[in-house]
């Protein structure tokens, strides 16, 4: 209704195990998603209360009412369209394969015949996986977060994981995890901010518009430039 909305607090799902996009440091939540989002509310006048949860758990969360807005390096999709609506996408995905350091034998989608693939609940590597389960002949172990799912591999209890590109190259550059990506990029896709569908129009207007303004300003870049580098 719009009422009251001055002082309306927006609950913002966040997945605080997903660096550079959200992660937890010295008590602080930082990360790429977390500072644009930051950036916006203010540049927009509203404000927020960040709600760290397991990626899985989001959409069902915003369905149920208890967020209002979800940014969590979530791929903007068909299928979640159907339940959210998406800002402007901010940010350029897609899958890689991740294996054990040194293994040799998983170079595509094509070798994973009777192996084990870990994915995360909920996410586009998931449903990847999923997908092709049956006609590659492997099957798929599901997690709760990304660094369970890292071990997994690097213990060598599954053979290869999926995960976003920029997730898993920022992880294993910022220390030895163990894994390696191989070979191409499986997909490509784009992340972009969620509001429940049909719900929240002016405040899908009011992201869509402090994003702009911080792609405008040159803040955006900067933000980017911080965790990534040049
Ligand atoms: N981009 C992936 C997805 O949308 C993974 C997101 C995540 O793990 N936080 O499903």
């Amino acid at each position: 209704t719009g009422s009251g909305a001055k002082d309306k607090v927006y609950t913002v799902g966040v997945d605080t195990t997903y660096p550079p996009f959200e992660f937890e440091e010295g008590g602080e939540y930082k990360g790429i998603d977390i500072e644009l989002i930051n950036e916006i509310a203010k540049n927009q006048g509203f404000k927020i209360k960040l709600n760290p949860m397991d990626f899985g758990g989001i959409i069902q969360a915003m369905q149920a009412g208890e967020l209002d807005v979800a940014i969590a390096g979530m791929s903007i999709t068909d299928d979640r369209k159907k339940v959210v609506d998406f800002s402007d996408p901010y940010f350029d995905a897609g899958l890689s394969l991740v294996v054990k350091k040194g293994s040799t034998d998983i170079k595509t989608m094509d070798d994973l015949k009777g192996k084990k693939v870990a994915v995360k609940k909920g996410t586009t590597g998931a449903t990847y996986a999923t997908e092709h389960a049956d006609e590659k002949g492997y099957k798929v172990v599901q997690f709760n977060d990304s660094p369970a799912m890292f071990q997994e591999v690097s213990n060598g209890n599954a053979d290869v994981l999926l995960e976003d590109y920029p997730v898993i190259a920022y992880a294993i550059a910022q220390k030895d995890l163990g894994l390696e990506i191989v070979g191409d990029r499986l997909n490509g896709d784009q992340y972009g901010i969620a509001v429940l569908k049909g719900e929240n129009k002016d405040l899908l207007d009011k992201i869509n518009k402090g994003l702009k303004e911080l792609k405008d300003n040159g803040k955006y870049d900067e933000i980017l430039k911080k965790y990534l580098g040049e």
